[in-house]
């Protein structure tokens, strides 16, 4: 049984007089633990096909099953329970509360999970946990402007992951995002899928980055143009064993100022 099966998916948006059919009528059915990399151009109804599977929205009409269920016309409460038991979500701009530290911002989905009910100290376990999968265990006290573009990143896949969803939709999420940091994003997205066979929904108009997926799926005008696999997969992990090693963190570029300056001085 897929986990993810959508039949003649539409989504009509009304905007004053104006009518956009973002989808026109979409199938797919996603296994579990398939890799799929939504690519298309930009307004070919990538993003209104995440927030219909993501419970984020509803079809205006078509069938959405998730995990056998028909949630395609579930009320705006059934939807946001179903969310938060099943689905993890990664957005382009991070999305992190910015008066919050790392720990924090991690947590904060296990506030509104109300079927779990935890005690502060599981939720910071929890919370420490995830933020150790993405490598960032270290950086749990940190504000967001106390981290790297990339590592904000990673504190929002730990977000997404705090409530141990089986579904991750990612957004862009590398669009912000320079090549180095691109492919270590990656890793951590097969990395999850891989490693905890969760299914991962990646969208992303960068071809290469497609290419991270087992399954390369291609929007044009609100439809699926092309569905099919991907024959060369990258692995982000062989890839970042051959970049060189990163930058040094923002945190050491002061002491290297100060020497250039002392050098400057003494000539
Ligand atoms: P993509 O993510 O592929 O760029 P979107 O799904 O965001 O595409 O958008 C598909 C089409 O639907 C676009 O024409 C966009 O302008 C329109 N659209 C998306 N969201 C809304 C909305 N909330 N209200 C009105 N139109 C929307
Ligand atoms: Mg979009």
């Amino acid at each position: 049984m897929p986990v993810i099966s959508v039949r003649d998916l539409v989504k009509t948006y009304t905007v004053g007089e104006v009518i956009v059919r973002a989808l026109r009528g979409a199938d797919m059915d996603v296994e579990a633990g398939e890799f799929v990399a939504v690519t298309g151009p930009s307004g070919s109804g990538k993003s209104t096909l995440m927030h219909i599977l993501g419970c984020l929205d509803r079809p205006t009409s078509g069938r959405y099953i998730l995990d056998g269920k028909d949630v395609s016309r579930m009320s705006k409460d059934e939807l946001a329970m179903i969310r938060n038991r099943k689905i993890g979500f990664v957005f382009q701009g991070f999305n992190l509360l910015s008066r919050t530290t790392a720990l924090d911002n991690v947590e904060l989905p296990l506030l509104y999970n109300g079927a779990a009910k935890l005690k502060t100290a599981d939720r910071h376990k929890r919370a420490m946990a995830a933020l150790t999968a993405v490598g960032l265990a270290d950086r749990y006290h940190h504000y967001p402007n106390q981290l790297s573009g990339g590592q904000q990143q990673r504190v929002a896949i730990a977000r997404a992951l705090v409530t141990q969803p089986t579904i991750l939709l990612a957004d862009e999420p590398t669009g912000n995002l320079d090549t180095r940091t691109s492919v270590e994003v990656m890793d951590i997205f097969q990395r999850l899928n891989v490693e905890r066979g969760i299914t991962v929904l990646l969208i992303t108009h960068e071809t290469d980055i497609a290419e991270y997926g087992t399954r390369l799926v291609r929007f044009r005008d609100g439809r699926i143009q092309v569905d099919q696999p991907v024959l060369k997969r990258r692995d982000a992990a062989k890839e970042l064993a051959a970049l060189p090693p990163p930058e040094e963190e923002p945190a050491a570029a002061p002491a290297a100022v100060a020497s250039s300056v002392e050098h400057g001085g003494a000539v």
